[in-house]
């Protein structure tokens, strides 16, 4: 069977992408997509929004890219099909918001330690309501000079192993999952290979990923290798999950990435498009 033009990740103001949930429609239409899944950062507020514009032209999937740990280590979930009205969900994702609040004053504490100014309002400001990220932070850098552009912001100050990558008690892999299943939906390991983790150690969180729940993983993103997506496919197939395969859009001004593109899969049979649109 043939599989739909799709994208089941991407991001809209609702947390880090720049397009607003009906700039993003438009983007899909443009580029002829037929299913698209609005995956922002521990929310699904996008979603009501995008449902409501659509006028049933393009297949829309509910979703949200879940952020957990799993021994210490952050990964993120992409949870496809959730019931956007469930109790449990709206719950988990109030908590997620107050956990982010309360981790951007401590990024911008910290940062006011490296000799910033007090970025929190403007951060607050640039997240307009959404789930605030560090990215909020690039862009406020960005926008008063103190860097020359929003990648030097996560070298100098936000990215991994830096001042301003602030650990919180994000929620353990295993509550995600069961969060996720409650809500009728299906978890996906986002871009496995984005956690500067070797295979062996890939294996080994897919392997708790699937005891716990877990329905399929990424195997095509934007950055992934042909030996890494047949190394995934391989996984996948070991482990009894469905692919999944997304942009991880954020903004039309990343080079990198677009709505709907990703490298080709090599094989679709065990699809979660199958199961989502059955
Ligand atoms: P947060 O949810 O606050 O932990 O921020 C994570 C988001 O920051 C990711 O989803 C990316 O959009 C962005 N990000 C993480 N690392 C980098 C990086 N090195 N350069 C640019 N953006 C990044
Ligand atoms: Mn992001
Ligand atoms: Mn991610
Ligand atoms: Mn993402």
């Amino acid at each position: 069977m043939d599989l739909p033009r799709y994208d089941l990740h991407c991001h809209s103001t609702a947390s880090d992408g720049v397009l607003s949930p009906a700039e993003l429609l438009k983007l899909a239409h443009e580029r002829g997509l037929e299913v698209l899944a609005l995956t922002d950062h521990d929310t699904i507020a996008g979603f009501d929004e995008l449902k409501t514009l659509n006028r049933n032209q393009i297949r829309i999937i509910s979703g949200s890219e879940f952020t957990c740990q799993w021994n210490s280590r952050i990964l993120h979930i992409v949870g496809l099909g959730i019931d956007s009205e469930s109790a449990k969900l709206k719950k988990y994702f109030s908590h997620l918001e107050f956990l982010r609040t309360q981790r951007a004053k401590e990024i911008a504490n910290r940062l006011i330690k490296m000799g910033l100014p007090d970025l929190f309002s403007d951060a607050e400001n640039a997240a307009d309501g959404g789930s605030i990220g560090r990215p909020h932070f690039a862009r406020v850098m960005l926008e008063k000079g103190l860097v020359s552009n929003e990648q030097q912001a996560f070298k100098k100050y936000l990215g991994t192993g830096k001042k301003g990558d602030v650990k919180i008690e994000w929620p353990d892999l295993s509550e995600t999952i069961s969060t996720i299943n409650e809500s009728s939906g299906l978890s996906v390991l986002a871009h496995p290979t984005k956690y500067k983790m070797t295979f062996t150690k890939i294996r080994e969180v897919i392997a708790a990923f699937k005891e716990f729940g877990g329905a399929g993983i990424e195997v095509s993103y934007p950055g992934v290798t042909p030996d890494q997506h047949l190394h995934l496919n391989r996984i996948a197939k070991n482990n009894q999950l469905m692919v999944s395969a997304g942009s991880d859009f954020h903004s039309p001004n990343h080079a990198w990435t677009d709505l709907g593109k990703f490298p080709p899969l090599n094989e679709t049979e065990n699809h979660i498009l199958h199961r989502l649109m059955g």
